[in-house]
């Protein structure tokens, strides 16, 4: 279980944490972040996410069968919490818009992690590199919402702690109204993330009639060559 964020002297003490590791042993870990009922019908809902469970169940389910670590990074917010005064109360900690949507339950174990946090990124304060390390983890394949905001911020936190980032890109969504192939194409051109379909990362056939959506990956980085932006 990870714990609740601390801001104070152990949060830096944890951002310092070495990039270059040398405990792997090549363990895949799936982090889910906030598939929450505030992000999915409440608060903030997105009407983006219907087109992503479909995909985000089956990837959670091939999680399991192939034994990866699973990390439900959830907020659970506190009142008070910086980026409350940005987007207003959402998932509450201990409040039913806190609760992973009943579609993704979690069956928590030693290597299905409920992971809260209190601001966007799963490892900002939540102690969830020292779990992953633990467990052997070294590439994190991210999944959930939002594609621009936690997502991203999640990218960031793995990649400065030395983790292979894989975006499961139609397990993802952002809001309305956001380009979701800036989205990637941000995480693929910064952070190096490979971008790859539910049935590329759980290796069912294209010709299966499961791929949906997006096209694969390699167009992102040949359209965004050159034209990065922040
Ligand atoms: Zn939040």
């Amino acid at each position: 279980m990870c714990g609740f964020p601390d801001y104070g002297i152990g949060a830096c003490a944890d951002a310092l944490a070495p990039a270059v590791r040398d405990d792997r042993v090549g363990m895949k870990a799936l982090i889910l972040v906030d598939m929450l009922e505030d992000f999915v019908h409440g608060a903030l809902a997105n009407p983006r996410v219907e087109a992503i469970l479909d995909p985000l169940q089956r990837l959670l389910v091939y999680a399991r069968s192939a034994g990866w670590v699973i990390v439900y990074s959830n907020d659970a917010h506190e009142p008070g919490d910086p980026e409350l005064s940005i987007w207003g109360e959402h998932a509450m900690a201990g409040t039913p818009g806190a609760e992973v949507i009943r579609e993704l339950e979690p069956r928590p174990n030693e290597r299905e992690l409920l992971c809260p946090k209190r601001a966007y990124g799963a490892f900002d304060g939540t102690g969830l590199d020292a779990q992953l390390r633990a467990l052997g983890v070294d590439e994190v394949v991210l999944a959930g919402q939002h594609t621009h905001i936690c997502v991203r911020h999640t990218a960031y936190g793995a990649l400065v702690r030395g983790y292979a980032i894989t975006v499961a890109r139609d397990a993802v969504c952002a809001f309305e109204g956001v380009d979701e192939e800036d989205a990637l194409g941000y995480l693929q051109d910064v952070y190096g993330a490979r971008i790859a379909t539910v049935a590329e990362l759980t290796h069912e056939r294209a010709s299966s009639g499961l791929v949906r959506g997006r096209r694969p990956s390699a167009p992102i980085s040949a359209r965004r060559r050159g034209v990065l932006r922040r």
